[in-house]
């Protein structure tokens, strides 16, 4: 089971038409492709999907308040961008922490799957 969150806010309110998607709790809309895709167990209970997506969005917000300023320095420092051009720069460090936050779930998707296997391993 997958389920689908904003690539820009994680809110778990996404709406569909055609290949297109939009956001009902922040102003996003793109691409089907864009959104952020989560796995789920086949049989995840509602509540825990609700607390999946309240991970996933407490994660971009703490990201976007404890990381944006790391990441904006070391942008500036290896010269990807001048610490002058600050509309560019603000759209480098989203660009950062959205990174982070879909290599995060990702890389935790993947984790939780080893951790699984090994389980069923140590069963036989
Ligand atoms: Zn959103």
């Amino acid at each position: 089971m997958m389920t689908s969150v904003c690539p820009s806010c994680g809110s778990g309110k996404l709406k569909y038409r055609d290949q297109y998607a939009a956001c009902t709790s922040c102003e996003w809309a793109g691409s089907r492709d864009d959104v952020l895709a989560i796995a789920l167990e086949a049989d995840t209970p509602d509540a825990a999907l609700a607390v999946a997506l309240q991970v996933s969005q407490a994660l971009l917000y703490i990201l976007r308040e404890k990381a944006s300023h790391g990441v904006g320095q070391s942008i500036v420092a290896a010269g990807v961008c001048d610490v002058k051009d600050v509309q560019a720069l603000t759209s480098l460090i989203k660009a950062g922490t959205l990174g982070a936050h879909k290599a995060i779930l990702e890389e935790a998707e993947r984790l939780g799957k080893a951790a699984q296997a090994a389980e069923k391993d140590g069963d036989n």
